[in-house]
């Protein structure tokens, strides 16, 4: 579907780009050894190279990059085998060196491809421009004293990956579905754990708007920083409002970095929209080209996972699931999973809307993700176990499930406690059957005299009479019989 923004003077269509800086999982930084993990005391995790101490001379954390070359490979990316690390110069009191070490010129990956995955089950493939590494700076707090602000290092040097898109966002709805994809690729990948709200994950959103029908774009703002998919998606949408409305006022949008005020609703202006030249980049002294062989790509290669998209696939073809189903359980590796151990042995169509109808209803409900599910995989299973040897009804397989979710009792126990047993035993159903037909003249009347549809009541007051215990298809076939 198109998002078009309707104008006083027209329809505007808009064009986003996105650059999201990933924090590469590794337990040190990207140069130095000082550990990486999250919540620590303010500047407990600073080495002297992280304090930019003079004289200090930074180290590649080898496993920094084969995480950026495996993200590549993840995006179906160009990896290139020589990158250089260059100095990006600018001040600021959370930045000690005076400069970030990142890659402009040569980055690690070139050109790739993230596919989404649209609400109506459609999907579109965006594309990556590159994907460089960079170090990323120390954290400034305003906020902890009405005078001073404090420096917390112990961010400053950890690895991040930045990846920038191609502006080919269409809508506030693309940009969830990228963000959501991306980071459900680096998971998978395990490269970035892409929690937003720890910062792992942080997205600048670029976006201009141009009429509809018009080809060349237009000037774009940046909107810094954004922290969660719900504001970067609601960034895009007030952010292509304000320009809209600068235009219709005779005014021309300026290329900007701005800041996303989510408890306003508005974006604000950072700072005018700097080049690469104010930087003066140029390619860090102290670091040598990183040179890598096609071999040492390969082996990475080699240990890929499958990705979401490969599972999506699988699922749509060997397991026959429907597009949107397939997507929603490979979102997350955990789910995935957690279904595949419950579709072992079962009808996969059948485990696929246990999952995604009751169990996800469930861990809604409780606010819970997968891991903390309180049924386990296996116990779903035997639930399912229970359904397809007849033990019991579908009806009876959800109060089933209920009380599972209640007590955390296994399905069989459950069964046998409560005598939910199916009634098989054809002279029990024979009796609940006679006698409703008995107790009922007037339906037996209207049935005879051509009213189908009836049937359905007779069903209804036989599982009735038998406490929804009676084999389905069993009642069915032997009311049709006997009011034949
Ligand atoms: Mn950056």
């Amino acid at each position: 579907m198109t998002y078009i923004l309707e104008g006083d003077t027209g329809d505007w269509e808009v064009v986003i780009g996105l650059e999201v800086h990933a924090q590469i999982i590794s337990n040190s930084k990207l140069f130095s050894g000082s550990a990486t993990s999250f919540g620590a005391e303010p500047n407990t995790h600073v080495s002297l190279v992280d304090a930019a101490m003079p004289g200090m001379l930074p180290v590649i954390n080898e496993h920094c990059i084969e995480q950026a070359v495996r993200t590549g490979l993840g995006l179906k990316a160009e990896i290139n085998l020589v990158s250089v690390f260059d100095r990006k110069n600018y001040f600021y009191a959370d930045l000690p060196q005076g400069y970030q070490i990142s890659q402009l010129y040569h980055p690690i990956v070139g050109e790739g491809t993230v596919i989404l995955d649209l609400d109506d089950g459609s999907t579109r493939e965006v594309g990556i421009e590159r994907l460089h590494m960079e170090q990323d700076a120390g954290k400034s707090m305003h906020d902890q004293d009405p005078k001073r602000s404090f420096i917390d290092l112990n961010r400053s040097g950890t690895g991040l990956m930045e990846i920038v898109s191609r502006p080919d966002l269409k809508s506030p709805e693309d940009v969830g579905a990228y963000l959501r994809k991306l980071r459900s690729i680096l998971r998978y990948l395990g490269t970035c754990d892409g929690n937003m709200d720890e910062g792992s994950m942080r997205c600048d959103v670029n976006v201009s708007v141009r009429k509809v029908g018009e080809i060349e774009l237009r000037n774009r703002a940046e909107v810094k920083n954004v922290n969660s998919v719900r504001f970067a998606m609601q960034a895009v949408e007030i952010e292509a409002r304000r320009q809209i409305d600068v235009y219709e006022d005779g005014g021309d949008v300026i290329q900007e970095t701005r800041l996303f005020d989510s408890v306003n609703g508005e974006t604000r202006p950072m700072r005018s929209k700097e080049h690469a030249h104010d930087y003066r980049y140029f390619p860090d002294p102290d670091l040598l080209p990183l040179e890598l062989t096609q071999e040492y790509v390969d082996n990475i290669k080699a240990t890929l996972p499958e990705l979401p998209d490969e599972r999506k696939a699988r699922y749509m073809g060997a397991f026959g699931l429907s597009a949107y189903d397939a997507g929603v359980l490979v979102a997350e590796r955990d789910t995935a999973q957690y279904y595949e151990e419950v579709a072992a042995g079962h009808d996969p169509k059948l485990a696929a809307n246990w999952v995604i109808s009751n169990l996800f209803a469930v861990l809604k409900e409780k606010g819970v993700g997968i891991s903390e599910s309180p049924v386990s995989a296996k116990s779903l299973s035997k639930l399912l176990d229970l359904l397809k040897d007849d033990t019991i009804s579908g009806r009876i397989a959800k109060d089933v499930f209920e009380i599972m979710v209640a007590e955390g009792k296994e399905a069989e126990a459950i069964v046998e406690e409560k005598g939910l047993k199916q009634i098989t035993d054809t002279g029990a159903i024979e009796t609940a059957v006679d006698e409703v037909i008995a107790n009922s003249p007037e339906q037996v009347e209207q049935y005879k005299s051509g009213n189908e549809k009836i049937a359905g009541w007779f069903v209804g007051q036989v599982m009735k009479a038998t406490g929804g215990k009676a084999n389905p298809p069993m009642v069915n076939q032997m009311l049709k019989d006997k009011l034949k």
